[in-house]
């Protein structure tokens, strides 16, 4: 019987671009290799004209221009409010929807991000819910798992098969009238407000044609650019991971700085419908703080915020994570129902034959090695050998140390059948089953070893 496919509705769709359909029957150059024949059809020109050769001619013109101060001031302002288009715009606004913006500050928005020459709203917002979706996948736009360079620039210069990257809803998107007339007019507008709009304004304003052609605009464009690719890539691969480690984004103060606040990029992939980026008042998130400015002034409403609950229990979940590595690398002694079990009197039978062996808490322990480097000296631990010191070790003669159980725990070599057989079995147990960590590995609190008895208790003897 012939299966029918079957569609999973996920409430998401195939992207579909709003001017131009690639022909689906050939094969896409992506999925073809490289070959000497072939290498030029695999480079998406337009792409690398923008954001490799023209930086490239602007570099050699900035040698031939002086940079005047003003324009250099204007370049600089110019670029936080295009850098606040997509990190404000593209990304917190548009692709996340963390807060909603008023009219007024979308078409800013919009506008100045069109600046930072990224590509439309639309086309970043949709790559970038894939690379959320999908991060670290196939289905990641942009893949860290290719490579620090293919996340931060070679998955723009080298063609990308768009029906590899997953699929999103961009519906939202297509109900903006912003977002549609930008990507609809992206050409026009990316070249008017990357370089014709910080021209016009150096030229009219001091007459610096060239240097605001050159500075305001080529290299302005080059570095932001490169500032937000390094949210792909560098936030990636730098950093810690104080909510999940299971996947590459990392907080990094060094990729805040550079890009405007996005650097907690491990908080962002926990809670990316979150408007902060950083959640201490001390950590750089100027995104952030422009987001709380438009809302005192009514542009922004609805910024949306995780409970300080959910986001302390990742922080806890990690950290138990972490805890648990360690505490893997540690020697905790044999667990107790991996011991073999000796009898009383093959127990003292093997200390008389010269074996160290002391009966605490119901474990027997070969304190050979240690004899000589008790620090209570070697006449009191000499004289417990072949007997019951569980009283005398937790406060018959000294009340040891939470170290000292620790340590006594290494020293472990059986399980003493008799008296305490069922009190030990019991706390084998609980150890085994109650206490164990999330891989699986037993948690021996402080003051929780077996070796550990509340009041100090009577000889094995006297142990009905
Ligand atoms: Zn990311
Ligand atoms: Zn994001």
């Amino acid at each position: 019987m012939a299966r029918e496919a079957v569609s999973i509705d996920d409430g998401t769709k195939d992207y579909i671009p709003l001017r131009k359909k690639y022909n689906s029957k050939e094969p896409h150059i992506a999925d073809q290799p490289m070959t000497w024949g072939n290498w030029y059809k695999h480079i998406n020109w337009l792409n690398c004209t923008f954001i490799l050769f023209i930086p490239f001619l602007g570099c050699i013109g900035a040698y031939y221009t002086p940079l005047q101060l003003y324009t250099g001031i204007f370049a600089v302002v110019y670029y936080a409010n295009a850098g606040l288009g997509i990190t404000a715009g593209y990304h917190r606004c548009w692709a996340h929807s963390s807060y909603k913006a008023t009219l007024p500050l979308r078409i800013y928005l919009a506008a100045a991000g069109v600046g930072a020459g990224q590509g439309s709203i639309r086309w970043w917002s949709r790559g970038h819910r894939s690379h959320h979706r999908y991060t670290d996948t196939v289905k990641d736009p942009y893949s860290v798992q290719k490579g620090f360079w293919y996340s931060h620039i070679g998955w723009m210069v080298i063609k990308q098969n768009p029906k590899r990257i997953g699929r999103t809803d961009v519906t939202d998107l297509d109900a903006d009238p912003v977002v549609v007339w930008q990507h609809t007019h992206y050409i026009k507008s990316a070249l008017f407000m990357c370089l014709v709009f910080p021209t016009v304004v150096c030229g009219l304003g001091w007459g610096d044609w060239k240097g605001g052609f050159i500075y305001a605009g080529i290299l302005r464009v080059f570095f932001i650019q490169q500032a937000t690719f390094c949210v792909n890539s560098l936030a990636h691969w730098i950093g810690e991971q104080p909510f999940d480690d299971r996947n590459s984004p990392r907080d990094h103060v060094i990729t805040a700085f550079v890009t405007l606040g996005e650097g907690y990029h491990n908080f962002h992939h926990e809670f990316p419908s979150d408007y902060r980026n950083a959640i201490q008042w001390w950590q750089y998130d100027p995104t952030k703080w422009s987001i709380w400015v438009w809302k005192q002034l009514g542009l922004a409403y609805d910024l949306k915020q995780f409970r300080q609950n959910e986001i302390d229990k990742g922080r806890i979940q990690q950290l138990q994570k972490k805890l648990d590595q360690k505490r893997a690398t540690l020697d905790w002694g044999t667990p107790l129902d991996q011991l073999p079990v000796m009898d009383w009197d093959e127990f003292v039978a093997e200390a008389k034959n010269g074996r160290a062996l002391v009966a605490i808490g119901g474990v027997i322990h070969d304190i050979a090695s240690f004899i000589k480097e008790h620090p209570g000296g070697k006449a009191f631990i000499s004289s417990a050998v072949g007997k019951d010191a569980t009283a005398i070790f937790n406060g018959g003669v000294y009340n040891h140390s939470n170290a000292a159980h620790n340590l006594l725990s290494t020293m472990r070599v059986a399980v003493l059948r008799g008296g305490c057989e069922v009190e030990v079995w019991k706390r084998a147990w609980s150890e085994s089953k109650m206490l164990m960590d999330s891989t699986g590995r037993r948690i021996v609190r402080a003051g929780d070893q077996v070796t550990r008895t509340a009041q100090p208790v009577p000889m094995v003897s006297t142990v009905s």
